[in-house]
């Protein structure tokens, strides 16, 4: 079989890593893929837009495609899924309509409020005097959000309120704004695949958001993760099905929106139980590479049978190890990356249970160079979590390039716990 990925980020380069490893697959395609993924057995990068409908459905009929898989929120929030799904291809990812979830947050914070699943208390505004005046009666800290897709930067947790109401301004210059109640607890990542009305969890993870240890600086697309998580325990695990992942996928049913994809709900898990965060309409980058390392399953058949529509096995097979990812960002990000850098240390090589995943690379003159904010990826197994994290970070001392950061407590709360 031939299957096609859409993307370029960490996140594609482990999932096509794993649908190659699968005996049923003699080609993987990347659209665009990066240097890592085009290092890959049985891994080709066509350079090509993964936005574009009609380029992806084009290549996808001359390739002879079996599946294409979409990783980012771009292609699906553009609707890529539903030329594929017209055009007669099988594709795991949602339609436009389901991606909403994630591409507005009034959008999804409204299906929260009608199939009771529990997320912070909020108002949705448009105009200025409105959100304001909502704002005054309101307790500190305050989130306030922008409406639409906005990279991380849509997001204002303010602990005073001239912040807050600069947030109001700035957001509502954009589109609509969510004004929400700060929720106190430990953050976790709960991905299932969700075909119609059925749901299959994956194992548990954890992000990390900010730049620098000890979770402070500013927020980042994520700069390690793990998996699995203690706070994500089979009883909290059974909990958050119970109450937020069958109620989205029957709520996604009774509002007659098809959906067959992964959907990530970012929640915090505090006194109350888990709160919904935000729903996310793909897997999250970095959790993909620590769950695509502990992954046993065959990935391509578990998801040629969800874009089929068939019956999803009940439970998937996961490695018992811990794996953890450390990301490694360019200098200046988030804001200002500095990117062309020769990345040092890439030779050397591994055993099965370390693997460095490419994010923001590039090739020049046959060395790979920095090309993005989040660059690599490196990600290791061990027989638990701090042998993982060790065996990580004794893989992330081989690399350098001028002005590489990264954060070096990735994990802490998972050895806090264990
Ligand atoms: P992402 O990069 O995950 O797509 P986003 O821009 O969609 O982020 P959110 O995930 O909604 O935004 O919020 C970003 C971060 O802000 C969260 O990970 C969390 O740390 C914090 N946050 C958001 N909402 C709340 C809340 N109600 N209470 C406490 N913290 C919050």
């Amino acid at each position: 079989a031939k299957v096609m990925v859409l993307g370029s980020g960490g996140r594609e380069h482990a999932i096509a890593w794993k649908l190659a490893q699968s005996a049923e697959v003699a080609k993987v395609y990347c659209m665009p893929g990066n240097p890592g993924t085009a290092a890959e057995a049985k891994v080709h990068n066509l350079v090509l837009k993964p936005t574009d409908a009609d380029q992806v459905v084009a290549a996808a009929h001359a390739l002879n495609v079996t599946l294409v898989v979409i990783g980012p929120e771009a292609p699906l929030v553009a609707g890529v899924g539903d030329a594929l799904r017209r055009a007669g291809i099988p594709v795991f990812g949602p339609n436009a309509a389901g991606a909403m979830l994630e591409g507005s947050k009034a959008h999804a914070k409204a299906f929260m409020a009608r199939h009771g699943i529990p997320t912070a208390r909020y108002g949705r505004f448009d105009d200025t005097d409105a959100a304001l005046g909502y704002l005054r009666d309101q307790p500190l800290p305050v989130v306030v959000k922008a409406d639409g897709l906005a990279a991380g930067k849509g997001v204002v947790v303010a602990a005073e309120r001239a912040e807050a109401e600069a947030a109001v301004y700035q957001f509502l210059k954009w589109g609509p704004i969510v004004i929400e109640e700060f929720l106190e607890g430990e953050e976790a990542s709960f991905i299932a695949i969700v075909v119609d009305g059925q749901v299959l969890p994956l194992a548990g993870s954890q992000d990390h958001k900010r730049l620098l240890d000890g979770d402070q600086g500013p927020n980042t697309g994520g700069m390690g993760a793990y998996s699995p998580t203690p706070i994500l325990d089979t009883a909290m695990s059974e909990r958050v099905l119970r109450e937020v992942m069958r109620p989205a996928a029957q709520g996604l049913r009774t509002d007659r929106t098809p959906y067959c994809g992964f959907l990530y709900a970012g929640l915090m898990i505090g006194p109350a139980g888990p709160k919904v965060l935000e729903f996310n309409c793909r897997l999250g980058d970095p959790e993909t590479q620590p769950l695509m390392m502990r992954l046993r399953s065959d990935l391509y058949t578990l998801l040629l049978t969800a874009a089929r529509g068939d019956l999803l096995p009940t439970a998937l097979d996961w490695d018992s190890r811990a794996a953890l990812c450390v990301v490694l960002a360019a200098g200046g990000y988030p804001d200002h990356p500095q990117t062309g850098d020769p990345i040092c240390g890439l030779d050397e090589t591994y055993g099965d249970t370390v693997k460095i995943f490419h994010a923001g690379t590039e090739t020049r003159d046959g060395t790979v160079i920095t090309a993005g904010g989040r660059v690599l990826g490196v990600t290791a197994l061990g027989e638990n979590l701090a042998i993982a994290q060790q065996r990580t970070y004794a893989a992330v001392a081989d690399i350098r390039w001028p002005g590489l950061q990264y954060r070096h407590d990735i994990g802490h709360r998972g050895l806090r716990r264990a």
